[in-house]
């Protein structure tokens, strides 16, 4: 009977545990995204640093919560979001009519476009994209326009962006498709690659929360109006966008 008592006792602290956990839990705020897309979010060392973790950042505080980042393939991002395994996307999402099915979205914070990224000495122009191999990745912007415009048989899909660079250096693919700022950010780090002029998409970025959650849109749109007034966005990308 006293081991019974004592089991139960035990039981008791540990179910108070977990509820002390769960009170925890409360507290986080989790961020969906996809650590490698500079200067948007990518890893330095094993941490993930970027223009959206530092956005990301601010939302927590104003809510008073820890931000937790839970890194993981775009294409499941928006998903996370709508299931709410996350509480928020911010990944350098464009939005876009089929995510706008799924999740809500916040006000804009970052214009971008699709661009071409080549071999350094290879002479194909974005005029001439016809039949050649392009690389994407999964799920993006990028991965749409390449497949509608040249076919989808034409089309290689990659985890990261950084895994279609690697492809297209080791002549797997003629050309990656791939958001403005992430493809510049990819050729400075690598000699053997271009980016051509050419802008082949106009998009905007958001970020996404689940369907009907306006209190958490609200606080989103309200933390980025003071970011875009005070001129943090535009010290986020003076940091992360290195010259
Ligand atoms: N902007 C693109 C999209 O929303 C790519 C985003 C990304 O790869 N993180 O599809």
């Amino acid at each position: 009977m006293k081991k019974l008592m004592a089991l139960g006792l035990a039981l008791t602290m540990v179910i108070a545990v977990m509820a002390g956990c769960g009170q925890k839990d409360k507290e986080v705020l989790t961020m969906g995204t996809n650590a490698g897309f500079p200067p948007f979010e990518y890893k330095e060392g094993t941490e993930i640093v970027g223009i959206d973790v530092e956005i990301a950042k601010e939302i927590a505080k104003e809510m008073g919560k820890e931000l937790e980042i839970s890194d993981m393939e775009f294409a499941s991002v928006v998903t996370s979001v709508q299931s709410g395994k996350v509480d928020l996307g911010i990944a350098g999402m464009t939005i876009k009519p089929d995510r706008l099915e799924q999740v809500d979205f916040s006000d804009t914070y970052y214009k971008a476009s699709q661009l071409v990224i080549v071999k350094k000495d290879s002479t194909i122009t974005a005029a001439d994209l016809n039949g050649k191999k392009i690389g994407v990745q999964d799920g993006t912007t990028g991965d749409d326009y390449a497949s509608e415009t040249y076919g989808s048989s034409n089309v290689s899909k990659y985890p990261t962006g950084m895994d279609a660079v690697m492809a297209l250096t080791s002549d797997k693919i003629d050309a990656v498709i791939i958001d403005s700022y992430t493809a510049k950010a990819l050729a400075k780090k690598n000699a053997d690659i271009k980016v051509l002029d050419e802008e082949l998409t106009s998009e905007e970025y958001a970020i996404a929360v689940q369907k009907g959650n306006t209190e958490l849109l609200e606080t989103v749109n309200k933390v980025l109006k003071r970011l875009k007034e005070d001129g943090s966005i535009d010290k986020f990308t003076d940091q992360f966008v290195k010259e």
